[in-house]
């Protein structure tokens, strides 16, 4: 267990990116009823996760991690749940195969809900509001009412965050995952991408493993590995509050564990020294991640991870780079080199969506998908030389069929992001665009 630390310990340090509660007694009452509240995830599954993400930092594994930016109350439908499930599960399965290696499945999802700010406020046509913070902490509407923070939220928040949860679980577990049938969707995804011909050969060597299993006999439905899955749930541990709610004791072992979800990271903008975030992830038992972006030093990174991994436990953090597509190559290898040196442990994972948002003539934020591919290219390149294990990749996506990055095998172009551009936040990966990511990588393995 961490010495000197407590869920409340984060208190006194650094806080950044907190909303301004205007009313404390409001803010407690929230924050003991989610306290009086059963947790979503148990400490055992965290544990196991740690266990799987340990493979992977020593190079027998490959993480997926995929979700919304920012999950909102307005777009909450099994649905949407079903379809983005789905689509990372596609993706695993392609994965799997090209790395011939078991693929961590973590969704950014059942609890993506604060986001971290570049700007306290926004100024629309003369108007200055505070920035949306993400739906549990104020309403992305841009009136003055909507923007201020609501601690009943959080309540909201837990509630739907269970609901997802659920039937993520029942999905993993009740037959959705069949690997047959996730497979057919990937034909089917096949007879209408223009790029089809390029994962031609791919997908027909899956159809023809899975059919030879089948003619071997192994049934999929009585298989638990081929009618089943794993899938776990991952969010930015920004709203502290929210967090410190949730963390208990598990009764199993005494330590503490933040129940919100299996998975939190630690975002770009507070990941600082002296920070209340680190504070607090410091003495949570879950598996963590850290952002890591062009203004981390190499000498700051060890010392963050002596901090939050001082027992050096393979699986405990991993390390998700964003820098850019035109900046990793330069500055990705020194801090690979100074981690390799020390000797910790880690999984390194791209994200290569937030260091690549600009900023379309339409007005749009918006990705182009060349540069998420030329920044994943640049991360396996790194690896490659450095004799590191590039470990996984972590992208914000949707199973809808929304435009909001640019490019692909079906065009979305700048002109077109207008059409069904829905994020609370920032763009994300359409579903034929996160399949196609998911072939490319696939190429990328086998090279
Ligand atoms: C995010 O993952 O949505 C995010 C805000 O990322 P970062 O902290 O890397 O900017
Ligand atoms: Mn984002």
């Amino acid at each position: 267990m961490a010495a000197n630390w407590a869920p409340n310990s984060w208190t006194t340090a650094e806080a950044r990116q907190l909303p301004d509660y205007p009313d404390a007694a409001a803010l407690a009452q929230a924050t003991d009823a989610l306290a009086s509240y059963p947790p979503l995830v148990f400490a055992g599954e965290a544990r196991n996760l740690t266990a799987s993400l340990g493979e992977v930092a020593e190079g027998r594994g490959f993480l997926l991690q995929g979700g919304d930016c920012a999950e909102s109350f307005a777009e909450h439908s099994a649905n949407n749940i079903r379809d983005t499930f789905r689509v990372i599960l596609q993706m695993a399965v392609v994965l799997t195969f090209a790395s011939k290696l078991p693929v961590v499945k973590l969704g950014r999802m059942a609890g993506q809900f604060a986001k971290p700010r570049s700007t306290p406020t926004e100024t629309i046509d003369g108007v200055e509001l505070p920035s949306y913070r993400g739906d549990n902490v104020n309403d992305i509407a841009f009136t003055a009412a909507s923007r201020i923070p609501d601690p009943q939220r959080m309540l909201r928040a837990y509630a739907q965050s269970a609901a997802t949860l659920n039937l993520l679980r029942a999905f993993a577990q009740g037959g959705y995952a069949n690997l047959h049938q996730v497979h057919r969707w990937t034909h089917d995804f096949m007879g209408r991408s223009p790029w089809a011909q390029k994962y031609t050969e791919t997908a027909n060597r899956i159809g023809e493993a899975l059919d030879f299993m089948a003619a071997c006999g192994i049934d999929p439905e009585t298989v638990p590995q081929l009618s089943q899955t794993h899938f776990y749930t991952s969010h930015e541990a920004l709203l502290l509050p929210f967090e410190q709610a949730l963390t208990r004791q598990d009764s199993l072992t005494g330590d503490w564990y933040d129940t919100s979800a299996h998975f939190l990271w630690i975002g770009d903008r507070t990941r600082f020294e002296g920070s209340a975030h680190v504070e607090f992830l410091r003495g949570i038992g879950n598996p963590i991640g850290v952002k890591c972006g062009p203004s981390l030093e190499p000498d700051a990174l060890l010392r963050m991870l002596d901090t939050l991994n001082p027992g050096r436990v393979p699986g405990r953090m991993t390390l998700i780079t964003r820098y850019g597509y035109d900046k990793i190559e330069a500055a990705l290898p020194k801090l690979v080199r100074a981690v390799k040196r020390e000797g910790h442990p880690v999984v390194w994972s791209c994200d290569p969506m937030h260091g690549n948002t600009v900023k379309a003539a339409t007005g749009y934020k918006t990705r182009p998908f060349d540069r998420i591919l030329a920044e994943v290219r640049g991360f396996f390149a790194v690896h490659r030389a450095e004799g590191t294990h590039a470990g996984g990749i972590h992208a914000e996506m949707t199973g809808q069929n929304v435009t909001e990055c640019t490019g692909g095998a079906i065009d979305v172009t700048e002109q077109t992001l207008a059409d069904r551009y829905h994020t609370h936040c920032d763009p994300r990966l359409n579903a034929s665009q996160s399949i196609e990511l998911a072939f490319l990588l696939a190429e990328m393995l086998n090279a």
